[in-house]
């Protein structure tokens, strides 16, 4: 357990993003028993894993159907095994599109190691739907977008519209993939006062026949892809054997599938912690960081001011102010001081910025204040 005071919400290195309470006691109550996971009460016979699960993810999505495997990018491989066989490899993708993830996680390497042919079209910065519509061919298997989640295009720049590709795909009845990436669940400029990210139920009303996204990004999940979309084609992924090496234990059904009734219950923000710390004000940042400063009685612990952001690759422009505990020190190197908040029994993970030593209270739940306090204490009270 590490207390989280970077201020980057989807903390990539920290475990992404936190689970909300109610799917935590979920979790909890399934994993140490027996449940119906395939299991169909009404015949007393083996059932449909997920099949409640599913339905609340087709529901929320504003999809047909809809389904869960390990991660995103096992979505993505899933997609591509099925839909681009040897048989139709190609996958055709704007060169504006073969994109770094992050810790080493590119588009094209997993698109070639699913099997697929990357047929690049347009260029760097700029593909039209005419780069497309002559890439395809009897060999095409997907027309594939994928979401520029951690990086912007600016200046010179065409892609073409969702809807445009659409309807090519349609007219050649070639599927439509889009990998979203984050993909919010609801609109996030209703939760902070940051840009809109693209939502599933957009790219699916625009007609795209498969969406991926990921459970612990925006959703506020667990680990997971959800792809969404077509009922025919779900139906395919999961008969595809792959499916069985890419399926979620029921742990994750568990925390999954709270997290989506929390949206689907929602009569207006969901209560679910990520999105809590996403939208929570300065105001009441600032009065956790007054009292925590105010049991310290010391002057080198002030209340400061700070930048979250998202993080996991989302929406890199989004800066959501926030309020930092600054700790200004002389006696000891601030590197040294992050380093003794880290080798903690708990560790405290702060930031060096402006000179000081900087921990951001958006990311620390309000229960951690009080080790926060001993944290900091104890640093204070060692390097006098
Ligand atoms: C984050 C991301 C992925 C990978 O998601 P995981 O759930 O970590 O596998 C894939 N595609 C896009 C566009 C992403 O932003």
């Amino acid at each position: 357990r590490v207390i989280n005071g970077t201020g980057v919400l989807i903390h990539t290195n920290l475990g992404r993003s936190p689970l909300g309470a109610k799917a935590v006691e979920k979790v909890a109550e399934i994993a140490g028993g027996y449940s119906n996971l395939e299991f169909d009460l009404n015949t007393g016979e083996r059932g449909r894993r997920g099949a409640f699960l599913e339905r609340c993810l087709a529901l929320q999505c504003g999809a047909e159907a809809a389904t869960a495997v390990n991660n995103c990018a096992a979505a993505l491989v899933l997609m591509l095994r099925e839909l681009a066989p040897a048989s139709r490899p190609e996958v055709v993708i704007s060169r504006g599109e073969l994109i770094e993830i992050g810790g080493g996680f590119r588009i094209p390497e997993i698109l070639e190691s699913s099997g697929a042919c990357l047929k690049e079209v347009g260029t760097t910065n700029r593909t039209k739907i005419e780069d497309f519509a002559k890439a395809i061919g009897s060999a095409t298997g997907i027309l594939m977008k994928v979401h520029r989640s951690n990086f912007y295009q600016e200046g010179f720049v065409e892609e073409p519209s969702l809807e445009d590709l659409v309807s090519l795909g349609r007219e050649h009845r070639i599927p439509v993939v889009l990998d979203l990436g984050s993909g919010a669940l609801v609109s996030t400029e209703e939760l902070a006062a940051i840009p809109h990210e693209e939502m599933i139920t957009e790219a699916l009303r625009a007609g795209v026949d498969l969406v991926c996204i990921s459970g612990d990004k925006l959703l506020g999940g667990p680990q997971a892809g959800v792809i969404a979309g077509r009922e025919d084609l779900i139906r395919r992924l999961k008969k595809n054997p792959l499916f069985r090496a890419l399926r979620c234990d029921k742990m994750i059904f568990a925390a999954l599938e709270e997290s989506v009734m929390t949206y689907l219950e929602a009569s207006e923000k969901p209560d679910l912690r990520l999105l809590k710390m996403l939208g929570e004000s300065c105001d009441a940042l600032k009065e956790r960081a007054v009292a925590i400063v105010e049991q310290l009685a010391t002057l080198k612990v002030e209340c400061g001011e700070g930048v979250s952001r998202c993080g996991g690759g989302t929406m890199p422009k989004a800066e959501i102010p926030s309020i930092t505990l600054d700790i200004r020190l002389k006696s000891i190197g601030l590197s040294v001081a992050a380093k003794q908040l880290r080798m903690r029994k708990t560790p405290v993970v702060a930031y060096v910025s402006d000179d000081c030593l900087k921990i951001d209270l958006r990311t620390v739940s309000p229960e951690q204040d009080g080790e926060v306090v001993e944290a900091l204490k104890d640093l204070l009270g060692e390097s006098g």
